[in-house]
């Protein structure tokens, strides 16, 4: 029986999955395709996707004080139908996304393997907080991991949000970055703090401002630079806010 994935819907009602550039982290403005997966672990105060897992009847808080309707926000889709959804946008590579895509490992799993039958090059990157360890079925077959664990200021408890064995797992490979969104330079000196106590190098780890408009990004970002730099760190901008704003399936 072939697995099902529980993927976001975009504003048609379809399931997430687009073509754009890379708005973040270490492929920043390349080709990918994107699938963004339904269902979060974590529920950060100002998280873009909260229609992933912000429900109604959920007590979570939310800066925008939105709650949806699962019904309306999720669709299940088997995963021969989700890659051939995918493998008809062709692009370099196929970032995995969320929500947080961890919680569907399994499926993912059997997602990649069918991706990698047909489109043996393409490359597979996974963006997650890092808050779920990955299994060593799923590491062997992502080439790049975007681990965002959270901060105080994303409003969750720092005992779930910051998974010691999950990090610990991350920081070991390779093949995973980490990308922490900063309000202020103390975020970053936070950051710093995690890196080193993990054993991540500064190559592997990015600042990204917190904001949902160009605006924002652009009040933020500047004073971040010094700390950065200070680490040893590398910056990412949300490209796809500025093309695009706060949107679904850009
Ligand atoms: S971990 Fe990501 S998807 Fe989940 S609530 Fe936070 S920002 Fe949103």
């Amino acid at each position: 029986m072939s697995a099902t994935l529980k993927l976001a819907r975009n504003d048609q009602g379809e399931p997430e999955i687009f073509r754009s550039i890379q708005g973040e982290g270490r492929a920043i403005g390349r080709p990918r395709t994107f699938v963004r997966l339904s269902g979060c672990n974590l529920h950060c105060v100002w998280c873009d996707t909260a229609y992933t897992w912000n429900w109604n009847g959920t007590p979570f808080a939310h800066e925008r004080g939105v709650k949806f309707d699962p019904s309306a926000e999720m669709v299940k889709i088997d995963v021969a139908d989700a890659a051939a959804q995918i493998l008809a946008l062709p692009s370099e590579g196929v970032v995995i996304t969320g929500g947080e895509p961890t919680l569907q490992a399994d499926a993912l799993i059997a997602l990649i393997d069918v991706l990698r039958a047909r489109a043996p090059d393409l490359l597979i990157e996974f963006e997650t907080n890092g808050s779920i360890a990955p299994s060593g079925a799923l590491c062997e077959r992502v080439d790049l991991f975007m681990v965002s664990p959270k901060l105080a200021h994303s409003g969750n408890d720092a005992s779930v949000a910051l998974n010691e064995r999950a990090l610990s797992v991350f920081a070991q490979l390779p093949s995973a970055y980490f990308k922490f969104v900063a309000k202020t330079s103390t975020d970053i000196e936070t950051a710093a703090a995690i890196a080193k106590r993990f054993g991540v190098p500064a190559g592997r780890v990015y600042i990204m401002p917190e904001g949902t408009t160009p605006e924002a990004l652009d009040a933020r970002g500047p004073g971040l630079i010094d700390a950065t730099l200070a680490y040893g760190f590398s910056y990412s901008d949300r490209l796809h806010i500025h093309l695009f704003g706060q949107k679904r399936g850009v």
